[in-house]
């Protein structure tokens, strides 16, 4: 059976509420309203649930790859899992860690690398620069204050009084002068960011490539944010994957849904939201069959999918549907996972092959080259690679048979126009991928001679694939839509709807096209299920409907 498939339900009777999408947020929204008492059926149109959370055997039998996200340290942070941690353990859930959680590797055959040791992670910076290293106290000094502060909004609506509270406690806490600091940093640049604390361009690189795990070239105001935390916070924490799989997170997910009396039906794709006036009354299956929802309809769609597809005929407002037709994806990606007969070796060292993850980028200017490359629909010449040593951090996956490498291309153009080295000539990713893939592994031979020769057998999703396996991922978009200031907090999806909420009474929306956005984090899930069994008057409603635009 596929990894993460479980059997249909019989859709007898009325739901209180139906849940479009089976990824871990819809999953989430379902946990909190089955808890809350209400009968939630969860439709999934594909054979597997979990979305982009998801395993298979897709190399050799018996080698499990994480198809997409494959670092679940959001999720391991998150309230969802602090508050559903001993049911999710009940159904299978367990982490594997690694303390060696990322490394840079460079040209010169040398490395940096960031360890679950802060002390360690220091002295091997200012090792490699003093100067560096005292960027890296100043910034973890700036990172410690919004870790204590200023986090916390990404677990609250936007608009709210709780998000105004949360800046406020966090003006007296840490000061103005402060927080003056935070907000020059949250609307920096990853090349802003890195050009200010560090001197060597080795550093630089160590931040710089997790703003393009978002949709961030090096440029683009906004980038630094997201680095800062995911640096740090693997500085403390290491990198944590689901141990035998992602789909065991999402399938204990669904195990403890049905223990709270949820049902999950899997190949049950929707093709309709069915309304009667304005409100949402159920949905309309591929197969004919229509199921009704008494109190909501949930879709854990991006808005393209959601409102251009299930509700084509619904009479939105010119204002809203332009909105909707506006809302821009980021550059595309690209899967590429290899079984191996054994470890790549490093030319950097046999110590890079026990990280969790290596970025082959290798500095800020490739990054810059590669995105521009991207968004102006050219192949990049030589994009970042970010290498994932799966069974390394959990060797339940190949059990001693090989090594897995799951390896995610950052950032390409959905729709391909030429090609930066001029050798590609289809403008076509089926016809293309593979000869693209053989670009990235002579990448990664640069780095580890005689990857080749270790290859057993490799699967390559392009971002055509992507999107053909969820239609979240428009043009192999990995974060469901761009997180640019203008499209993220509270304009995330759309100025005025960021409380997954619709113009349509009944019918809400989670996932990673809402706010806060990409990543296993379940935010959107808890927050939509919140808004939904919380709903309340005040500010926030007030805010929305004063910058939204109008709904019908
Ligand atoms: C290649 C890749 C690598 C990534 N790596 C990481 C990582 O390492 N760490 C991390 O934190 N994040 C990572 N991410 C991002 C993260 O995986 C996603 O942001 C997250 O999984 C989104 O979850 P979701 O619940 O919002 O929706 P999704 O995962 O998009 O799930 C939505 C579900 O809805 C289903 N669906 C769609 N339309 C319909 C319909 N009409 N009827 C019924 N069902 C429907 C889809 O099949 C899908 O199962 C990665 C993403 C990708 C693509």
């Amino acid at each position: 059976m596929t990894e993460g498939a479980v059997t249909g339900a019989s859709p007898a009777g009325d739901y209180d509420a139906i849940v479009i999408g089976g990824g871990h947020n819809g999953l989430t929204t379902a946990l909190y309203l089955a808890r809350a008492g209400w009968k939630v059926f969860v439709l999934e149109r594909n054979a597997q649930v979990g979305g982009a959370t998801a395993s298979a055997e897709v190399t050799v039998p018996g080698f499990i790859h994480d198809l997409y996200s494959m670092n679940q340290n959001l999720f391991v942070g998150s309230p969802v899992y602090a508050e559903f941690k001993a049911g999710l353990e009940r159904h299978g859930l367990s982490f594997a860690s690694s303390d060696k959680p990322v490394c840079s590797v460079f040209p010169d055959g040398k490395f940096l690398g960031i360890y679950r040791d802060p002390a360690k992670t220091l002295a091997l910076i200012r090792q490699h620069s003093r100067a560096d290293a005292d960027g890296w106290t100043l910034l973890h000094r700036h990172f410690a204050a919004f870790a204590r502060s200023l986090l916390p909004i990404y677990g609250t609506p936007l608009p709210s009084m709780q998000a105004l509270w949360t800046i406020l406690r966090a003006l007296r806490k840490e000061g103005v002068a402060e927080c003056v600091q935070l907000a020059r940093l949250m609307l920096s640049s990853t090349r802003a960011l890195v050009d200010e604390y560090f001197d060597t361009p080795e550093t630089k690189a160590l931040f710089a490539p997790w703003g393009m795990h978002l949709d961030f070239g090096p440029d683009v105001a906004g980038g630094a944010i997201f680095p800062v935390l995911e640096t740090f916070s693997d500085a403390e924490h290491g990198i944590s994957i689901v141990r035998g799989g992602a789909s065991k997170l999402v399938l204990a997910m669904v195990g403890l849904l049905r223990e709270l009396g949820g049902e999950v039906r899997t190949q049950a794709e929707v093709t309709k939201i069915v309304t009667r006036g304005d409100r949402a009354v159920g949905v309309e299956l591929a197969d004919g069959a229509t199921i009704s929802a008494r109190r909501a309809v949930i879709a854990n769609l991006s808005v393209g999918p959601l409102f251009s597809r299930l509700l084509a005929d619904y009479p939105f407002s010119p204002d809203f549907k332009r909105a909707v037709g506006k809302f821009r994806y980021g550059p595309a990606t690209m899967m590429i996972h290899l079984a191996l007969k054994a470890r790549p070796a490093w030319r950097a060292g046999a110590e890079v092959g026990d990280f969790a993850y290596v970025h082959i980028a290798p500095y800020v200017e490739d990054l810059a080259f590669t995105y521009a490359h991207s968004i102006d629909g050219i192949l990049p010449a030589s994009p970042l690679l970010v290498v994932g040593q799966t069974s390394v951090v959990d060797p339940t996956r190949t059990n001693g048979r090989g090594e897995i490498l799951w390896i995610q291309v950052r950032t390409l153009p959905a729709k391909i126009r030429g090609d930066a080295l001029g050798k590609i000539a289809t403008r076509d990713w089926d016809s293309a991928k593979e000869a693209y893939a053989d670009r990235v592994i002579d990448k990664v031979e640069q780095y580890a001679p005689g990857i080749r020769e270790l290859i057993i057998k490799r699967a390559v999703e392009s971002p055509a694939d992507l999107e053909r396996a969820n239609p979240n991922l428009v043009g192999g978009d990995s974060v469901t839509g761009s997180h640019h200031l203008a499209q993220n907090f509270l304009f995330r999806p759309i100025a005025g709807w960021s409380r997954y909420r619709t113009p349509i009474a009944n019918l809400y929306m989670c996932g990673a096209g809402t706010y806060p956005g990409a990543g296993n984090n379940a935010l959107s899930g808890f927050l939509c299920a919140k808004e939904i069994l919380n709903s309340r008057r005040g500010v926030a409603r007030f805010l929305r409907s004063s910058i939204r635009p109008s709904p019908l």
